[in-house]
């Protein structure tokens, strides 16, 4: 049996508790050792045989997990935040139904999440913006062309851009020919919840500069979007004005 589990976005008392029973259960463990914190590996029994995928292919990954499973062997994959977010599982969850290998998943706390809790922010705001655009920059691996970044940026929404912190350049001129201007409020917020989170704040037209400055070409998220300003509409849940499935206008 094979559990993927997300071992959330840095900080080791952010795996679930599912995740991290897994863990403590685990005869092997196969983790994504760029991104996951390997504190968290001390929670595997001593015995436990652990392997990191950021050495391995696509097929010694299958092939560690077939002869585990094969000896009756219970295998997490760790998966960084949340496993549904640039995890490449699904390739891995396909080999799996065709060896007839079961396997289960385990969501994490995704970095998004985590680089909201470190800037203090509220991505969905009140008439600020009630979208999130979760994307990246085309890298080596390409973006469809219809989700290009200028594109996605016409909508004026909170993005949050993964997978680009060494492309701030170009990030910034496709950013700029969408709704945003150079004023509109950016953060870059760098490993999140680690000891060593930083959260820079900018104008969308300084991005790329003030990650030059700190030396930030990795582990980053950028987030964009009014929602980083001042302004906002107060939220119709919580106003005594208006009634609810839970409670009585009080006004
Ligand atoms: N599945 C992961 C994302 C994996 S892709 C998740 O849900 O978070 C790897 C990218 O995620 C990195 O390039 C970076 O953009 C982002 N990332 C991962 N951990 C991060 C952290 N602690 N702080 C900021 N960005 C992070």
């Amino acid at each position: 049996m094979v559990h993927f589990v997300g071992a959330g976005p840095g900080a080791t008392d952010l795996i679930t508790v599912r995740g991290a029973e897994l863990l403590r259960n685990a005869d092997v463990v196969i983790y994504a050792g760029s991104l996951v914190n390997p504190a968290l590996l001390g929670l595997c029994r001593p015995g436990a045989v652990l392997y990191n995928s950021a050495q391995l292919t696509l097929e010694q990954v299958l092939d560690i997990t077939q002869k585990a499973d094969a000896a009756g062997q219970q295998i997490v994959r760790l998966h960084t935040g949340d496993p549904c977010l640039y995890g490449a599982i699904r390739e891995q969850m396909d080999a799996l139904q065709k060896r007839g290998i079961s396997f289960d998943l385990t969501p994490g706390v995704s970095s998004f999440c985590g680089a909201a809790a470190a800037a203090q922010a509220e991505y969905t705001l009140p008439g600020v913006s009630q979208t999130v655009i979760i994307t990246r920059m085309a890298g080596r691996t390409p973006v469809p062309e219809g989700e290009n970044i200028a594109s996605l940026a016409a909508h004026g929404a909170t993005m949050v851009i993964f997978l680009s912190a060494g492309l701030l350049d170009g990030l910034q001129v496709e950013l700029l020919k969408g709704a945003y201007t150079a004023q509109t409020p950016a953060a870059l917020v760098y490993k999140a919840t680690w000891p060593e989170e930083k959260v820079l704040r900018c104008p969308l037209g300084e991005l790329a500069e003030t990650g030059r400055r700190h030396g930030i070409r990795n582990t980053a998220l950028v987030l964009v979007g009014d929602f980083l300003a001042a302004g906002y509409d107060r939220s119709r849940l919580y106003d005594p004005t208006f009634t609810t499935g839970f409670r009585e206008a009080s006004q």
